[in-house]
């Protein structure tokens, strides 16, 4: 017979709900993940590029069976055509297989004790008389309702049950939606992803080109608006791109939502923490949020545990999450979260100018000897400081135009 009540109830089995499950159930909680889908991992959504320092700092070492590559690092493609390389001789990131990785730690999470219930909707939350929180499940063939001492929020997003539990949601101006194709035989350099910047290419944001190794690549693009339509046009008419697409083949094609912003404030409320997208915690350059999330979600399993040890589920408790996940990012997101206003309100003629300055004026040599590919505030903050930094930015914005 299925359990009636669970120390937590995680809506969501994405890496952030997977990592806050398997943190909570690997101290002895009774843990519940409820998730709509058939299977974890599914429908794939992303374009799976994770640095190699987060995945160390999330203690994660995904088998190679879903590791299609690793990369040196990015070229990034100006309006103009121009590009500058950022690598620093060692394999920077890899690019996994998102539907497999999520079903690996699918595996993490039940092998530390947690239950996965997969085709469950969580379609409503409430309290019971003694306070603990209730929710309402629905099955194919049946609707339920358990009741557990904390929810963790994953969800996602959407932020649906986040209204319900009275946390606020990522506003629809921070949400970009994506395209991506899967693409076969296409020229692409095996070693390195390139992003191609440009209000004529991807206004708010950027296009992305990723390999997967011979001649496969994801290519994406994520914008205000069109997200298909903008993709299929850089295809066939950007003029760096279309040589090297041009013997291509589109495999698979697919959407879904990018965020950018700064997450939601405050994270926690009754008995109830939110977390990864359902929290806004991406990296305001690039949307990318399995990492942050995931160490966020590290957070949000070892304030769960000590709740749970100390049977206190007081807002005091709770907002230890909050204040704990902000200590370890807040700096970084801030100076992104900056960075990326700063570069969306420049138009085309102001990238170019920048692109110049940072391959004439040596800059690349700062993002090089400082940047990390998630932590973004130091290398940032050092060219904050530099007055040849200044000089190049004052330059570019010049050209500022409203944010897309
Ligand atoms: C096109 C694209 C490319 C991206 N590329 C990258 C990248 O390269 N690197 C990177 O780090 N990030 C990338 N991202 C962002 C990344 O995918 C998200 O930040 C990450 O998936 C967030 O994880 P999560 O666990 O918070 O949410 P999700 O992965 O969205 O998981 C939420 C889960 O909750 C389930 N769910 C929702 N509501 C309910 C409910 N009521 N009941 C039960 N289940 C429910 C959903 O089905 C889903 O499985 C990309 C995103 C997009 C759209």
């Amino acid at each position: 017979m299925k359990q009636s009540h669970y120390d937590v109830s995680v809506v969501g089995a994405g890496p952030a709900g997977l990592i806050a499950a398997e943190k909570i159930a690997s101290e002895g909680n009774s843990v519940v993940v409820f998730e709509e889908h058939q299977r974890i991992g599914e429908p794939d959504h992303c374009a799976g590029l994770l640095s190699t320092s987060g995945l160390q700092a999330l203690e994660l070492s995904p088998p190679k069976g879903m590791i299609q590559n690793h990369v040196l690092g990015a070229r990034l493609f100006s309006p103009s055509g121009d590009h500058i390389t950022i690598e620093r001789g060692k394999r920077e990131a890899l690019v996994i297989h998102r539907p497999r990785f999520d079903s690996w730690l699918g595996e993490l999470a039940k092998g530390a004790g947690a239950t996965i219930e997969t085709s469950v909707k969580v379609v409503d939350v409430g309290k019971d008389e003694s306070g603990n929180r209730m929710l309402s499940l629905r099955r194919a063939t049946e609707s339920t309702r358990i009741s557990s001492s904390i929810i963790v929020n994953a969800e996602g997003h959407r932020g649906i049950l986040s209204t319900k539990l009275g946390i606020p949601t990522v506003p629809r101006k921070s949400k970009f939606p994506a395209y991506q194709f899967e693409v076969e035989d296409a020229d692409v350099e095996d070693d390195f992803v390139e992003m191609y910047f440009g209000r004529q290419v991807a206004p708010g944001f950027f296009a992305w080109l990723i390999p997967l190794g011979n001649g496969k690549a994801r290519i994406g693009l994520a914008a205000k608006d069109q997200p298909r339509k903008r993709l299929e046009g850089i295809m066939r008419f950007h003029k760096g791109l279309k040589d090297k697409l041009q013997n291509a083949t589109i495999s698979r094609g697919f959407g879904g939502v990018v965020l950018l912003g700064m997450p939601v404030s405050p994270t926690y409320a009754e008995r109830a923490l939110a977390v990864g997208d359902a929290a806004g915690i991406v990296k305001p350059t690039t949307g990318g949020g399995v990492i942050f999330g995931g160490v966020a979600s590290r957070v949000a399993g070892r304030i769960v545990n000590e709740a749970l040890k100390k049977n206190d589920y007081s807002t005091e408790m709770l907002q230890k999450y909050d204040s704990g996940w902000r200590s370890l990012l807040i700096n970084d997101l801030r100076s992104m979260n900056f960075t990326h206003r700063i570069l969306s309100s420049l138009a085309d003629k102001g990238l170019n100018s920048l692109f110049r300055d940072i391959r004439d004026l040596d800059l690349i040599s700062t993002i090089r000897k400082e940047g990390n590919m998630d932590m973004q505030g130091r290398v940032i903050g050092r060219l904050l400081t530099q007055p040849i930094a200044l000089l190049a930015g004052l330059k570019a914005i010049r050209y500022f135009c409203s944010i897309p």
